[in-house]
């Protein structure tokens, strides 16, 4: 079989990149491959509104089947790509079949790292896809006291989630606050203690060293010795890009597959896309993987740009949300933890900024239930405007007016 594009992973920007390229008038053939048996959907509300059991399956898909039928893009679900050869431009399936390319586009996403420790019978449960999210939720009904290993987006997610359900909720961190990684120390201690306030309780520095089944409990051995008992384990510590493909094809890969500004790979006509990728930040001036729905549909409608002759290079201002109980917490830009930290607005009344400056120049910001800052914010990091803390912080003066 030959198709003119070839998409490996029917997921967010897999998906995308098949709406991009005929909104911006593609006429050629497009094969979605996807190892799943779903077409393409959206993974944020599976540790949101679909765990609480607030919103419905079919909510979550981007498109109808209606949609690829009518607009000519093929889909093969439930296989497994598992080598490329770039020489031959074509890659092969699971079943052996070959399948040629003028040009490949990899949007492979992101595998849930494990917890590398002694285990009874796989009884760590992990979060990436629907099934995953239906089996927690279930789970998370028929216990009584859940053990969250993590305090990510993720973990804190699904401890909502089982709060929301009534359930007895410890949270184990190995670092020493939640969602380190990714946000200021203000916002990583007002999460903690609205968790605390919704009843969660955290054990920070620690580790998990094993996790066992004990009839009707499972134990859980932490370093210290200390022990917790739970009827069901949830992990959420990361994730890691699928590079394999690409990496076993030489293609350049570093913790992500590298790609230039217009989505390219070290291969001309191999393209990549979303979770799996690092690219150039010119705003920022590293390489940056970014594990967001933004960054997996600006990368699609990217590459569909260049493939349909209208490049516009990507240089888009990372952001990202998370929702945990009454809190929408938006956050644009990134963190540098030299930088000084303002804060805009009322920590009481749950409404505030927190902008993070160096150099007078804004680099990220963090909005709670605060969108309109959150906008603006937005703007002015990509502005790159000379701008004072102190001016910034005064709350009655809307953000916007300083861009
Ligand atoms: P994916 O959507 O993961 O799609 C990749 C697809 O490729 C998968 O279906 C995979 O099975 C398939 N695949 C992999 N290898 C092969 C192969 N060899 N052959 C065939 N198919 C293959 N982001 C936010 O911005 N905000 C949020 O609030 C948020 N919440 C999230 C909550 C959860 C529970 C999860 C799991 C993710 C969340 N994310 C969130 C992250 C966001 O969903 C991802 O960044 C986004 O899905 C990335 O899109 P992608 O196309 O790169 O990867």
């Amino acid at each position: 079989m030959k198709k003119d594009i070839v998409i490996i992973g029917a997921g967010h920007g897999g998906g995308m990149t098949s709406v991009f390229l005929r909104k911006f008038k593609y006429e050629g053939e497009i094969l979605i491959i996807g190892e799943e048996n779903q077409l393409p959907y959206q993974r944020p509300e599976l540790s949101k509104d679909f765990l609480n059991g607030k919103i419905s399956e079919k909510t979550l898909f981007i498109k109808k089947e209606e949609f690829y039928q009518k607009n000519k893009i093929e889909i093969l679900l439930n296989c497994r790509v598992v080598s490329i050869c770039k020489k031959k431009k074509e890659i092969v399936l699971e079943n052996a079949e070959v399948i040629k390319y003028r040009i490949l586009i990899i949007a492979t996403g992101s595998s849930v790292k494990r917890l590398e420790i002694e285990q009874d019978n796989n009884i760590v449960r992990y979060l990436r896809n629907i099934q995953d999210s239906k089996v927690l939720k279930n789970k998370i009904t028929s216990s009584n006291a859940i053990a969250i290993i993590g305090s990510g987006y993720i973990g804190l997610e699904v401890a909502c989630a089982a709060r929301h359900a009534g359930k007895k909720v410890t949270v184990i961190e190995i670092g020493e606050r939640p969602m380190a990684r990714t946000v200021s120390k203000k916002i990583s201690h007002f999460f903690r203690d609205k968790h605390i306030s919704k009843g969660v309780s955290f054990i920070f520095n620690t580790q998990l060293c094993a996790v066992n089944n004990k009839k009707e409990n499972i134990n859980l051995q932490l370093k210290d010795n200390k022990l917790i008992v739970a009827d069901l384990v949830i992990a959420g510590i990361g994730i890691s890009p699928n590079t394999n493909l690409a990496s076993d094809s030489d293609i350049d890969c570093d913790d992500g597959i590298i790609v230039d500004e217009n989505c390219m790979t070290s291969n001309k006509s191999i393209f990549a896309i979303g979770d799996c990728t690092k690219h150039p930040s010119k705003l920022y001036k590293k390489n940056l993987r970014l594990e967001s729905v933004q960054n997996a549909v600006e990368q699609a409608k990217c590459v569909a740009r260049y493939i349909t002759g209208k490049p516009y290079p990507y240089n888009e201002v990372p952001w990202f949300w998370t929702n945990q109980y009454n809190l929408k917490l938006q956050i644009a830009g990134i963190i540098d933890p030299t930088a000084e930290y303002f804060l805009r607005g009322s920590y009481r009344q749950e409404s505030f900024s927190i902008l993070c400056i160096k150099n007078d120049q804004l680099l990220a910001i963090e909005s709670v239930n605060r969108p309109s800052d959150f906008i603006s914010g937005k703007k002015l990091i990509a502005s790159k405007k000379k701008i004072k803390g102190n001016e910034l912080c005064k709350s009655k003066v809307e953000l916007k007016h300083f861009i």
